[in-house]
């Protein structure tokens, strides 16, 4: 067999325990043969953003079961993960990024994968782009304590190259696991990847940009990614509106950045 169909393999295998492991968690039996891709949502209008019930708490009906949220539901996931070896991108990294923040936040923030930085310091956006986006949840009033940052890749794939399709389908699965423990109020999507990849909508970033979308029922902010604003610094002022428009539509369910947000 091909090196590349025992990784296509691998990941099914990683993918469908996943699956079956919730399933298992809902009560639901059996397996699931055919997956249709969720027709891509249209967009929510920001006064629609969801009021849910929201209670911090650690545990919620979950089906059949009481699943885990906050930092026992993020201590989960954490552990389901492991050492991963699910996909090829494991040899390579220095350090599997997981998360990091508040794992009660109302708001999160997901990014591709790790660059080197991240990979070296094993924290998401610490490198460049990290900082700007750092300066960006700083001018919405929050600092990174207060709001939680991740990747849809937890390893660094090599040379910074696109995520491939069996990585992101073994990865996937953990953070949708680690945004159903965290239960946020919005998501902000940071760039194509992380957009078009939570959304299931290839429309490119520049259109989806800007305009609220909802991922499982969460308001979900497609942004621009910061590195992409460290390459054209003209496009900033996009994506603050996009963040401003993030805290006026958290702001109309009654939730406030513990600073003021700069002008
Ligand atoms: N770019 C990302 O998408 N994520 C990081 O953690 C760093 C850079």
């Amino acid at each position: 067999m091909a090196p590349d169909d025992v990784e296509e393999l691998r990941a099914i295998v990683g993918q469908l325990r996943t699956n079956l492991e919730a399933r298992g968690r809902s009560g639901l039996v059996g397996v699931v043969t055919t997956k249709s891709a969720p027709k891509a949502a249209a967009p929510v209008a920001a006064a629609a953003v969801v009021e849910h019930e929201h209670e911090h708490v650690n545990e919620h009906e979950d089906g059949g079961g009481k699943a885990k949220t906050g930092k026992a539901g993020l201590k989960v996931v954490r552990d389901e993960l492991g050492d991963c070896k699910r996909c090829k991108l494991a040899p390579s990294r220095t350090n599997l990024v997981f998360g990091v923040g508040n794992p009660d936040a109302d708001l999160v923030f997901v990014g591709e994968a790790p660059g080197a930085d991240e990979d070296a310091q094993g924290e998401p956006f610490v490198g460049k782009a990290g900082q700007l986006l750092t300066k960006m949840i700083e001018a919405m009033g929050y600092t990174r304590a207060d709001v939680y940052i991740c990747n849809v890749l937890k390893c660094r794939p090599p040379g910074n190259r696109n995520p491939e399709p069996d990585e992101v389908a073994s990865c996937e699965p953990f953070l949708k696991k680690q945004l159903a423990a965290i239960r946020p109020r919005m998501i902000v999507a940071l760039g194509k990847f992380a957009a078009q990849c939570l959304l299931r909508d290839d429309t490119p970033i520049t259109r989806l940009r800007g305009g609220f979308r909802s991922y499982e029922g969460i308001p979900l902010m497609p942004t621009l990614h910061p590195a992409y604003l460290l390459r054209d610094p003209s496009k900033k002022k996009l994506a603050w509106e996009d963040l401003k428009a993030v805290n006026a539509a958290l702001a109309r369910v009654g939730i406030h950045p513990p600073r003021p947000p700069a002008g």
